[in-house]
């Protein structure tokens, strides 16, 4: 029933604005926004909704030393109905009225008017569904059009607020939605206890450790100015192609040792199968990590620099997961450095475990048992009171100076 004003609501009916009745026990209501009852005290004329008459400059019509904005303001333009009470709305008549009180006050001619730009409109049904006008040129719905309103929440949380808030709401719209009411149909927040992945965890950090046990003392030393990085510009000029330094320290990189012997037929195996050569993820480098590399790591002192301090991260990874501490950063080093290794052809099939692993203790799992049970509540008290957890005001500072 269109245009059908509801005037009480009763028990078991409804009373429209006609006279007639409507039976229901049920009643969902969705009139919309009025403009706070505060707004009737000020003795300002008011419009529909209650809310508060303005011209262009968002100046009340009756005093123009009053400014009112947002949702609060009517400002008819051309339409008798006012602008749309939105955020887009609210921001471009907050701009209005503050760039007139600053001319108005540093006596300054000229006012400037409010212009509506909207650049789009969206609508969520739930938390599963909804619709998006952007621009009036794409009209989505559903998974889009609700992923659109979370980009632009987002996006509204980090200019308007900080970065604490832009997380909780990640946090909230997303991994700690109860009853499966997110983006996702809850396959983002289903909860576990993090205690189930603390093995997993302490095995992945010995993992790297015993990956670095070679590298620190003896003749493989990684500490010593002998190269280890097996990449072709780096080799000697005598040497040639796929030279003995390049196989040597390729062995190095992954642990294995391989005896220097004819090359046998390489096996693809996520497991070890003795007696066959594993396969390496990449044989050779990709052409454009080959190109970043190169940059990166231009000749011999640079790779022996870098070979030592991937070391010592490697061990400060492995000691930070036995212990617990910064483990969702020691985490996603640990895919980071497995991704790299595997690229830079030092990193067999049978190291990919290591990927999902990190992944998979990025949960919290330093919570239970680790260090993080006292260190992540502290870093959060703390970047709660530096930029992190600062609102940001977007015209002028919410702090008095
Ligand atoms: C459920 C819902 C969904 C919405 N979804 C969208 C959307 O997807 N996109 C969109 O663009 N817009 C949306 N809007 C509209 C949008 O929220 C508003 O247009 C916008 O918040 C208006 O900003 P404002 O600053 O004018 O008012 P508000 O954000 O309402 O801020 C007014 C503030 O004043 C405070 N206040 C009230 N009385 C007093 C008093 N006497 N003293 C001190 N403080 C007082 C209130 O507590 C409030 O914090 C939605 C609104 C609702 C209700």
């Amino acid at each position: 029933m269109k245009n059908t004003g509801v005037v009480g609501v009763h028990e078991d009916h409804v009373d429209l604005k006609d006279g007639s009745t409507y039976p229901t026990s049920t009643l969902i209501w969705t009139a919309g926004v009025k403009a706070t009852d505060e707004a009737a005290k000020f003795g300002l004329t008011q419009a529909r909704a209650g809310r508060i008459v303005v011209n262009s400059h968002m100046e009340s019509q009756d005093d123009p030393d009053v400014y009112v904005v947002g949702d609060v303001s009517f400002f008819g333009g051309n339409s008798d109905r006012g602008e749309p009470q939105i955020v887009q709305g609210a921001e471009a008549s907050a701009k209005t009225a503050l760039t007139n009180i600053e001319n108005k006050m540093a006596g300054k001619p000229g006012d400037v008017d409010y212009k509506a730009s909207y650049s789009g409109f969206m609508v969520s049904l739930g938390s599963r569904y909804g619709v998006a006008n952007l621009m009036n040129i794409f009209h989505l719905s559903g998974f889009f059009a609700m992923l659109m309103k979370h980009l632009v929440n987002m996006l509204y949380f980090l200019q308007n607020y900080s970065g604490y808030y832009f997380f909780q709401y990640l946090m909230h719209e997303f991994f700690r939605t109860k009853n499966d009411r997110n983006l996702m149909r809850g396959h983002t927040s289903r909860q576990g206890n993090v205690l189930w992945a603390v093995p997993a965890r302490i095995f992945l950090g010995l993992m790297w450790l015993v990956d670095c046990a070679g590298k620190v003392s003896g003749k493989e030393s990684w500490f010593l100015d002998k190269l280890r990085l097996p990449f072709d510009w780096l080799q000697p000029a005598t040497t040639s192609g796929a030279s003995a330094a390049g196989a040597d320290a390729t062995s190095a990189a992954s642990g294995a040792a391989k005896a220097a012997a004819p090359a046998a037929k390489t096996v693809f195996s996520l497991s070890y199968q003795y007696g066959k050569e594993p396969m390496m993820v990449f044989d050779k480098m990709p052409n454009w990590m080959y190109t970043i590399t190169k940059a990166m790591i231009p000749n011999q002192n640079v790779a022996f620099f870098m070979q030592k301090s991937m070391t010592i991260i490697e061990i400060l990874i492995g000691l930070a997961l036995v212990a617990g501490l910064f483990t969702w950063l020691s985490g996603a080093v640990s895919v980071a450095f497995t991704v790299i290794f595997c690229l830079s052809g030092m990193f067999y099939w049978v190291n990919i475990w290591m990927i999902p692993m990190a992944i998979a203790v990025m949960n919290g799992s330093g919570r239970a048992f680790g260090l993080d049970k006292w260190v992540v509540p502290y870093l959060q008290k703390t970047f709660g009171k530096w930029w992190y957890g600062t609102p940001k005001a977007l015209y002028g500072s919410d702090t008095p100076k």
